[in-house]
């Protein structure tokens, strides 16, 4: 072919830096370059590398029909199409994970394939859904939280009442000025302080940057602060990226380091697992049991007529009662269970490897505790009850969803039949 005899050309393919292949359409390989090869060789294994349909088979088939599917005698057949690319082997330094392949008809049967490794910057779209994932869930699940929005260059665009009410700073006085007349400068024991810029830069990269320490209040008042700051998913252009800055007042120095992730997957009042960890450790061990061919249960309970309870003790008392209520879900939790708050007055225990008899005892005796126990308020002891709705894994369509739409249903019946009861049938 001409391309072949071209010695300028030739020079270009080898030096490109990314994946070059001629090809036909039958995906016989006229010509490929060094770093092509580098890309191709680990996903044919022992198929060889003469044919490019057959060696990127296993991870995109679909490559061969785009090139059957596309009629035109010449143009684009796919442009920037994700090879995600699984060798069995994690972490193997430099082995590409994903490539982005471009297909390009430049006349009837001949194809030029372009590859190239964009691991680093799926990794970093992945890094940055992640981050938003635990921004929209600190939005979510924490409510006392103070908030700044802050530009590329850390200059205060928006602040929230809660900042005013943490810092003492009004929101007029720093909006338009940087962070960093607000703030200190992020500095871990012994390590060099990081300017805003450098904050910034890092929760560009890996769509967040967390840290702890001594702030001051307006007033001139010390207090511990876990700041975190989010590089918003949602700016098109760079140049608009805003930033996130949420600031938490944590009460001890030194708090876990960890102290976040269990703000993040903790309900804020009873301390039972929230409804989003939930909803994640369902879904992971009903995977993990079907696949063993365990059974898993699920119990769902809800406090009866607790609004009464509410309007005749007042909403701190109900806090009470709900609190007490998950320390008695907790210890009936067995190993691997999970005790959570729903929402309101809602409670749910996932029971892995459990069959529903068995389920059904446990939702029992938590019935009986929680009908037995009393909480004292002045002048009075205050009963409350709970029904139940137990149901499990192997009546359902194979859904979690099922799951719990089955104890839901069950529950249900409870309140029906006359409450402080449970229902598993
Ligand atoms: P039922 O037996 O049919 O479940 O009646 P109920 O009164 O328990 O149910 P309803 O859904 O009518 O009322 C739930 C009440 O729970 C209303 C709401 O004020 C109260 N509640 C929800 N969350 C909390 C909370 O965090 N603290 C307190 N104290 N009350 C809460
Ligand atoms: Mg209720
Ligand atoms: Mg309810």
């Amino acid at each position: 072919m001409a391309i072949s005899d071209d010695n300028e050309l030739l020079g270009f393919m080898y030096a490109c830096p990314f994946g070059l292949i001629e090809l036909d359409e039958t995906g016989h390989i006229g010509m490929i370059n060094p770093n092509a090869m580098k890309h191709l060789l680990p996903l044919a294994g022992a198929d060889g590398v003469e044919n490019f349909f057959l060696a990127t088979e296993k991870h995109a088939p679909e490559l061969r029909n785009f090139v059957e599917g596309f009629a035109a005698d010449f143009g684009t057949i796919c442009d920037g199409h994700r090879i995600f690319v699984d060798l069995g082997r994690r972490n193997v330094g430099g082995d590409p994970r994903v490539l982005s392949c471009t297909l390009v008809k430049r006349a009837p049967n001949q194809l030029i394939a372009t590859l190239s490794d964009i691991s680093a910057q799926v990794s970093q779209e992945y890094r940055l859904r992640q981050a938003d994932t635990w921004f929209s869930a600190l939005i979510d699940e924490i409510n006392d939280h103070a908030l700044l929005t802050v530009d590329l260059n850390g200059i205060v665009l928006a602040a929230n009442t809660s900042f005013t009410r943490q810092t003492g700073y009004e929101a007029a006085d720093v909006i338009g000025g940087s962070v960093e007349a607000i703030l200190s400068r992020a500095q871990s024991m012994g390590q060099t302080p990081l300017s805003i810029t450098d904050q910034l830069a890092l929760a560009t990269r890996n769509g967040w940057h967390l840290f702890e320490g001594w702030e001051t209040r307006a007033d001139g008042q010390r207090y511990w602060c876990q700041r975190l700051l989010v590089a918003r998913a949602e700016a098109e252009d760079e140049d608009d990226r805003a930033f996130s800055l949420v600031l938490r007042d944590v009460p001890k120095p030194g708090g876990k380091p960890d102290d976040l992730v269990e703000l993040l997957t903790r309900d804020y009042l009873t301390g039972a697992t929230n409804r989003m960890q939930f909803q994640k450790t369902l879904e992971r061990e009903r995977v993990r049991c079907t696949s063993q061919g365990r059974p898993m249960s699920l119990i769902i309970l809800d406090l009866d007529d607790f609004k009464a309870l509410n309007d005749a003790h007042g909403h701190p008392t109900g806090d009470a009662v709900l609190k007490r209520v998950a320390r008695l879900g907790l210890e009936h939790a067995p190993e691997r269970g999970v005790f959570a708050r729903l929402g309101g007055e809602e409670f749910a225990l996932l029971v892995p490897d459990c069959s529903l008899t068995e389920t059904t005892e446990m939702a029992e005796t938590l019935r009986q505790r929680i009908a037995g126990m009393t909480v004292a308020v002045p002048g009075a002891r205050i009963a409350v009850t709970a029904s139940f709705g137990c149901a499990e894994m192997g009546e359902t369509d194979g859904s979690s969803d099922d799951l719990i739409a089955i104890a839901d249903r069950r529950l249900y019946e409870a309140k029906h039949g006359g409450r402080d009861r449970v229902v598993a049938s």
